[in-house]
């Protein structure tokens, strides 16, 4: 983790921010970084389970599961839900949560007998966290009212409750809710439930967490995982280098071909041979065109035109390629030659020439 820190600060470090490696410690440099990118969500602390793994078994219904909701007509499962409802935990008070991630935010809530509660995190939390943040907000919400009901927590969210169930859970969300699941008093189930088939507990949940993200007095909640924080820097990082790299003058060689910083991706299969002609064709220095430099010699000369011999004269000018360029669909530019479309055509295009010239 601290290694792919060090990248990701020195990336930003390069590209983005007057920063220079310095005898700050990692955690410091994040908290520099943190302020300039206006990034103010704190990470939770990782907590060792308080249940030894072996014995780690949430009561998690997952029996409607086994109906699809596209197949099955909504009324029955509804019956269903309420059959297993009134049979399994009829004395049950029920909690709904559910989450919402929109144009105007992300949101989430709980709902409960008396009331419901609204919360809004960082636009940029993902729905997972979302979701998961309201399970444990409806865990704290039971603790604090010192009920002594047992309790259901009805989620649509099967990954969330999947990752409850986890024995080893890495994300520090996940071990909150766990803790508190062990430490809860009185009996706490969960239940998955499909949404938008008419459920009135979770259509109230889903409607107040759409709510939630537009309302002034939903609470703000500022905690996340480290892998949430760590994708949303990651994110916002790769967005100030994207910005700095489209004001770079389009003289610049590599922008004149990359208009996205995003790591260069192969398809599937490719062998390593063509990954290094792809890359050489697209940062434009080759064997072919560049060799002259180290065995000190002139710089090539195109045998049919007479002109310097570069990779943009061989995939766009040279009248000797005509019919080779059709495999690279005729590009008018380098950057339409090399578009992340034609990846596989790139090296294709240069093995049905490579006869004369090997890249
Ligand atoms: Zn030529």
């Amino acid at each position: 983790m601290s290694g792919t820190w060090v990248g990701l600060l020195s990336s930003l470090g390069r590209h983005v921010l007057t920063w220079s490696p310095s005898r700050n410690t990692i955690l410091e440099n994040f908290k520099i970084i943190s302020n300039k990118l206006n990034f103010q969500t704190q990470s939770l602390n990782k907590i060792r389970p308080s249940s030894p793994p072996w014995l780690w078994s949430p009561k998690i219904n997952t029996q409607l599961t086994e109906f699809c909701k596209h197949n099955t007509d909504n009324r029955i499962i509804r019956n269903l839900f309420a059959e297993i409802i009134s049979q399994e935990y009829p004395d049950y008070a029920q909690v709904y949560t559910d989450a919402s991630k929109n144009k105007n935010g992300v949101g989430f809530s709980v709902i409960t007998d008396q009331n419901n509660h609204l919360f809004k995190l960082p636009p940029s939390s993902s729905i997972f966290t979302a979701e998961t943040h309201a399970i444990y907000q409806a865990l704290l919400i039971i603790t604090s009212s010192n009920s002594t009901n047992s309790h259901i927590i009805i989620s649509d969210s099967l990954s969330a409750l999947n990752a409850i169930s986890n024995p080893y859970p890495k994300n520090e969300l996940i071990q909150h809710i766990q803790k508190l699941i062990y430490e809860i008093y009185t009996p706490t189930c969960f239940m998955w439930v499909p949404s938008h088939i008419g459920i009135s507990g979770n259509e109230k949940a889903d409607t107040s967490a759409y709510e939630a993200t537009l309302s002034p007095l939903s609470i703000q909640i500022n905690t996340s995982s480290s892998f949430e924080t760590f994708s949303i820097i990651h994110q916002k990082i790769i967005d100030e280098w994207q910005h700095f790299w489209e004001n770079l003058p389009l003289s610049n060689k590599l922008r004149n071909v990359k208009l996205f910083v995003k790591k260069l991706t192969y398809p599937p299969g490719t062998k390593r041979r063509e990954e290094v002609t792809i890359t050489r064709a697209k940062i434009g220095h080759s064997r072919l065109t560049h060799v002259y430099l180290i065995k000190k010699e002139p710089a090539p000369i195109c045998d049919t035109c007479n002109e310097a011999l570069t990779i943009e004269h061989i995939v766009i000018i040279c009248p000797k390629f005509t019919e080779a360029r059709k495999i690279l669909q005729n590009p008018v530019s380098l950057h339409q030659a090399f578009k992340d479309e034609n990846t596989a055509a790139i090296s294709i295009f240069f093995n049905s020439i490579k006869s004369n010239h090997p890249l």
